[in-house]
C-alpha cells in the first residue's frame, strides 16, 4: 500500500535497527481518516472472501483494535463482523471462562498472557486476525492458538506493517497460514526504512 509506505517514511521514526515508531498516526494518536483507508485496503486484500464467510475479526489489545474496527466496517458498514480483542490485563470483571495462552513481547521483553472469554470466540466461527505489526510473530501465533483452542476456523491474518527481517511472516506462512501485509519492511539501517 503505497500510501502507507509514504506515511511511514514521512511520519514514522526508526528506533535502532529493530523497530519503527508510528505513534503519530497509528498507535498512540490515530489518524482516523487514514485508518479508514487501511481498513479498506485490508478488506481489498481479502476481497475473495465474502462478508458472510467472516464471523469475527480478532486482534490483540490495544494497538490492533482501531485497524480491526476499520477493517470490520470495510467488510460491511451496515453489518460489520464483531471485533474481539485478546486482553493482556486480567480485569476483575472478566469472570468468564477464557481461552488463554502466553506470548513473548519483544517490545516489552517479557512474557505476556493473552485471553479471550470463551463466549466471544466459539467453535466453528470463521475468524480473521488483524494486527498493527508482525515482527517475530509471537502476537499473531498467540492469536492463532486462541482460535485453535476455541475450535474456530482461521480465515487469514491481515497485518498493517510486517518487518520481514524478524521472521514472523515466514513462521506463519510456513504453517500454511494466509498472511496479507500492507507494507513489508526489509531493513531499518541508519534511520532509513527500506520496503519490499
Ligand atoms: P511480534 O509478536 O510479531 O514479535 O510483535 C508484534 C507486536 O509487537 C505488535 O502487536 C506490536 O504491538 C508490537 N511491535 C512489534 N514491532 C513493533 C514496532 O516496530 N513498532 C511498534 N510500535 N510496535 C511493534
Amino acid at each position: 500500500m503505497q500510501l502507507l509506505k509514504d506515511r511511514i517514511i514521512s511520519d514514522g521514526v526508526a528506533v535502532g535497527t529493530e523497530a519503527v515508531k508510528v505513534d503519530s498516526f497509528l498507535n498512540h494518536q490515530i489518524d482516523v481518516g487514514f485508518m479508514a483507508e487501511i481498513g479498506a485496503e485490508l478488506r481489498r486484500r481479502f476481497g475473495d472472501i465474502p462478508r458472510d464467510k467472516v464471523d469475527k475479526i480478532l486482534t490483540v489489545e490495544s494497538s490492533g483494535i482501531a485497524m480491526a474496527c476499520s477493517a470490520a466496517t470495510a467488510f460491511d458498514a451496515g453489518n460489520p463482523p464483531p471485533v474481539v480483542f485478546a486482553k493482556k490485563e486480567l480485569p476483575r470483571t472478566l469472570t468468564d471462562e477464557v481461552w488463554f495462552t502466553e506470548i513473548m513481547s519483544f517490545t516489552k521483553m517479557k512474557m505476556t498472557a493473552i485471553r479471550i472469554a470463551k463466549k466471544f470466540l466459539c467453535p466453528g466461527e470463521r475468524v480473521l486476525i488483524v494486527d498493527d505489526f508482525l515482527a517475530h510473530g509471537q502476537a499473531a501465533a498467540g492469536a492463532v492458538k486462541l482460535v485453535e483452542q476455541a475450535g474456530a476456523e482461521l480465515v487469514g491474518v491481515g497485518i498493517v506493517i510486517e518487518k520481514a527481517f524478524q521472521g514472523g511472516g515466514e513462521l506463519l506462512r510456513k504453517q500454511g497460514i494466509r498472511v496479507e501485509s500492507l507494507a513489508i519492511i526489509d531493513a531499518i539501517e541508519d534511520g532509513t526504512i527500506t520496503f519490499q
